[in-house]
């Protein structure tokens, strides 16, 4: 699944090749998403110029003058930037035409991703309610702490709480988790000030990081150039059961929480 770093890469992928085009025209080959592609995207978005491309969480928001579309990835999806003669594949559902000659073109097998309609001065109720971006000031030690006092639920699941912080997915609440030394079963609510502090600090640097490196270790992600996206990171944790630990050698152990697989060193992580 495209996570924050992909989402971001691709944002940076696109915009040169978006910023100041006019949408000639959607050719909506299958209109069946995760939701409908609704009406007022179909009717608002040709015949606009897009004025920027931005991130918040997971969603691109690519503004117009009267709105915004909404864009996620879902599971599977992915965008590219590619001649409008490029040939049509199985899973290419939505085409936005451009007045540079190119498309924006929409693959996605799983078809969880979306593309909905956010009027200008409105907030869509997917973007409603989301915590800081991590990669914000508002996000730092004292915000984890302040949230999660008297919190008995897992730390990894509090840090992948979207109204705490937004965008910080399976992969690197682990990998957060294992640098900063912290449990991930341990309570939200146990966790003290200064474990916060370095465990803020560890989401930002792990996802500066994976942005900076321009994505992920997802197969499944395309980058908007075409090319696979993905950078074989130097996992710490995830993925590694049973492996040894990259720091003390104990073999890395796997476990369940909150239906998401999670690992983590039992000597370095208390
Ligand atoms: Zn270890």
């Amino acid at each position: 699944m495209p996570e924050l770093p992909e989402v971001e890469t691709t944002r940076r992928g696109l915009a040169p090749h978006l910023v100041g085009r006019r949408v000639v025209a959607l050719d909506v080959r299958q209109p069946r998403l995760r939701w409908p592609i609704p009406r007022e995207l179909r009717s608002r978005l040709p015949g606009q110029r897009i004025e920027a491309i931005e991130r918040r969480a997971k969603y691109l928001l690519v503004h117009t003058e009267p709105g915004s579309a909404l864009l996620h990835l879902g599971m599977s999806g992915s965008l590219r930037v590619l001649p409008a003669t490029t040939p049509v594949g199985p899973h290419d559902h939505v085409d936005w035409r451009l007045d540079s000659g190119q498309v924006l073109r929409y693959t996605d097998p799983r078809r969880f991703g979306s593309q909905l309609w956010q009027p200008r001065g409105e907030t869509h109720e997917l973007l409603a309610g989301l915590g800081p971006e991590p990669l914000s000031d508002a996000f730092d030690g004292d915000h984890l702490w302040t949230r999660s006092r008297g919190r008995r639920a897992a730390v990894k699941l509090f840090l992948m709480d979207q109204a705490i912080v937004v965008g910080v997915g399976n992969i690197y609440a682990s990998e957060a988790l294992f640098a900063a030394g912290i449990h991930p079963a341990r309570a939200a609510g146990g966790v003290s000030r200064e474990r916060y502090a370095r465990l803020a600090a560890e989401v930002k640097r792990i996802l500066a990081y994976a942005i900076g490196r321009g994505g992920t270790t997802l197969r499944d992600f395309i980058s908007p150039d075409g090319v696979p996206g993905y950078f074989e990171q130097e996992l710490m944790v995830y993925g590694r059961a049973g492996e040894p630990c990259r720091v003390c050698g104990t073999p890395i152990r796997a476990s369940v929480i909150g239906q998401r697989s999670t690992f983590h060193c039992p000597r370095c992580q208390r």
